[in-house]
């Protein structure tokens, strides 16, 4: 098996690096594959030379910058399956597509949320790193008490109470305990927790799992410690409710082993708490512990430059407008700062904090409530100060003419990844039928031995395949791998969203072979072939010694020059290759349309007879 795998590699051309390398779902129509093996079709060509063109644009831009009429444009879109008017918008990816079939060479520009992310990772000047308070998030299944442990935290810690500020709910908070700052994600759960990191917002440096002693580890235990996991992030278990009669701590650590979270005191190195968040027992000891586990990290940040955050929450009110909770990640953020957030921009009219009181600057691992805003941002959006208003509209001007495309990553983008070496590790969420058919595909996939790259189970349970399970494939840009299992709607519509490929299987030996294949970086594009015109031969000519072209009258579509073509005899193809001479007479022609005649030579074939088809198409590799 292995062996003809081997085979198979070694037979197929390389991929070409400039391949686009997002190709076009809508295109187009499927044909037999034998004969579209060894053609290249003309690639967009990433070097200094090529035309640069936005993630996205209208026809008749993208025929501007190609110089280009709308209608050929509009016709070779036609050909690729996108129907599209001069001012409709079509992603890069079609763009490029064009491009590549009128042999230009393209590349896209960097895109907004580049340059936004770009703008909030400023060098850091080494000089000004300073200690942060770490960012905790509290995770686990639902009742375990993670509320009331917030609660409890909150209650016995926040300093200002004296003050009589009230702790107003902005999303996060932050306490002060034993002269070290700590902030809290205020929205416990690992679903908010994995939708921020999707995109792209790693707010946690601490996760805490906690896990009540008389319940132990429920489905959602395990769910939110891999998404801890695949996070990255340092695990601090909270056993709970220690006050109950039944509370088994022996169980819950025998549990948590058994997950690869072995506590201290069984000789491990996970941090094992147990409290009563209801009893306000056992705080102390797990802040002690968040600070020992955070200090590990030497967390830093750099008060003194341009502000990067996270919206952790917003909402419109009636007086106020927009408001944004925010938390502040990196420098600090002041009032009258203009900033960009998501695809909104303000000038900060004012803050307040989690206590309720207005601050006129808020340093990192900080929350304050933000007003000012023109519009509502979303959660996970990031916020980025910038220099001034005006920049921070010509930023979102910018960003209003491009609509953001995404491409569902499949299992053949994978492989070309991993052939092309920009892969090492493939994340994968895999949900099944009933918790046998887990084990039996984990145990499958143990077996696979690989040294292209490795594949990495971040979640694996039984159940259907939901948007948590989306997002935290997305978050680890992995894929969902289910195995007699539906997807639910709303997790259809996220992957969609969020470009996440799902792949269904009934039989798990094509599981593992699929996931295997993928891995070695054999999984091969869908070819998909689009017939770009037809002509008959209707007469010979000879050209030179001992070349010889065909007369041609084009019957449909057009032929061009550089085009793949085949040429069939009794309706059986009998050769493929390229037109590389094309006449309209005596002149040499880009392209001869229907209805016209024309002199079509190509390399490699000089045995034409009257009579046969010749049919131009190109190839859109999926
Ligand atoms: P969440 O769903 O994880 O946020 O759980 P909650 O904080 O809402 O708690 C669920 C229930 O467990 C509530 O009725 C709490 O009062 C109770 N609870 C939480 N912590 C404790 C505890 O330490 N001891 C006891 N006895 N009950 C607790």
């Amino acid at each position: 098996m292995t062996q003809r795998r081997g085979n198979n590699r070694g037979g197929r051309p390389p991929t070409p690096p400039t391949q686009s390398p997002r190709p076009e779902r809508r295109a187009s129509v499927a044909i037999s594959e034998q004969l579209a093996e060894p053609v290249v079709t003309p690639l967009t060509n990433p070097d200094a030379a090529a035309i640069e063109l936005p993630a996205s644009l209208t026809v008749h831009k993208l025929a501007e910058d190609l110089h280009e009429t709308p209608i050929n444009v509009i016709k070779n879109l036609m050909r690729l399956g996108v129907m599209a008017a001069m001012n409709d918008v079509i992603a890069y990816d079609a763009a490029s597509k064009v491009a590549a079939a009128l042999g230009i060479a393209v590349k896209q520009q960097e895109t907004q949320a580049t340059s936004i992310a770009r703008e909030g990772e400023q060098e850091e000047d080494k000089g000004h790193l300073i200690a942060r308070p770490p960012i905790v998030t509290i995770l686990g299944h639902v009742d375990h008490g993670k509320t009331t442990l917030l609660d409890a935290i909150r209650q016995t810690n926040v300093a200002a109470r004296e003050v009589g500020g009230i702790t107003q709910h902005i999303g996060a908070y932050q306490i002060e305990y034993k002269g070290n700052k700590i902030t809290f994600l205020d929205t416990p759960g690992h679903a908010a927790f994995t939708a921020m990191r999707a995109r792209g917002a790693q707010v946690t440096d601490v996760a805490v799992l906690v896990v009540a002693a008389d319940d132990g580890v429920q489905p959602q235990t395990i769910e939110a410690l891999d998404h801890a996991r695949a996070a990255k992030v340092p695990i601090v278990v909270a056993v709970n409710k220690m006050d109950k009669p039944d509370a088994d701590q022996e169980k819950i650590l025998r549990q948590m082993a058994e997950l690869g979270l072995v506590a201290e005191s069984w000789g491990g190195d996970t941090v094992t708490v147990p409290v009563s968040a209801k009893q306000r027992t056992g705080i102390d000891d797990l802040l002690d512990s968040i600070l020992l586990v955070a200090e590990i990290q030497e967390l830093k940040a750099n008060p003194d430059r341009k502000a990067r955050g996270v919206v952790i929450e917003a909402q419109l009110d009636k007086s106020k407008g927009p408001i944004a909770h925010v938390l502040i990640q990196n420098g600090t953020l002041r009032v009258g700062d203009s900033v960009v957030v998501g695809n909104t921009w303000g000038k900060m009219k004012a803050m307040i904090n989690d206590q309720g009181r207005r601050v006129r600057a808020a340093e990192p691992a900080m929350p304050v409530e933000i007003l000012g805003l023109d519009k509502l941002p979303e959660a996970g959006d990031i916020l980025v100060a910038v220099e001034d208003e005006k920049t921070a509209k010509a930023m979102i001007a910018h960003h209003q003419t491009q609509v953001a495309s995404t491409h569902v990553l499949g299992l053949e983008d994978i492989a070309s990844k991993v052939r092309s070496g920009e892969i090492k590790e493939l994340p994968v969420v895999i949900k099944c039928d009933v918790q046998g058919s887990v084990e039996a595909i984990r145990n499958a996939l143990a077996g696979i031995s690989n040294t292209e790259a490795q594949l990495r189970i971040i979640h694996a349970s039984a159940g259907t395949i939901t948007e948590s399970d989306v997002l935290l494939a997305s978050a680890s840009n992995g894929v969902i791998v289910g195995f007699t299992t539906r997807v639910e709607p709303g997790a259809q519509h996220l992957a969609e969203q969020q470009g996440v490929g799902i792949r269904l299987y009934n039989i798990i030996y094509t599981l593992v072979e699929e996931l295997e294949k993928t891995l070695k970086g054999m999984v091969e594009p869908k070819v998909l072939e689009t017939i770009e015109g037809r002509a008959v031969v209707k007469a010979l000519f000879s050209m030179g010694k001992r070349a010889q072209a065909a007369g041609c009258a084009v019957t449909d579509g057009r032929l061009r020059r550089g085009a793949s073509i085949r040429v069939l005899r009794d309706a059986k193809p009998i050769f493929q290759g390229t037109i590389n001479s094309l006449r309209h007479f005596k002149e040499e022609a880009r392209e001869i349309t229907a209805g016209m005649e024309c002199g079509v030579g190509m390399e490699g074939f000089n045995d034409y007879q009257v009579g046969d088809q010749l049919v131009a198409f190109s190839i859109v590799r999926s």
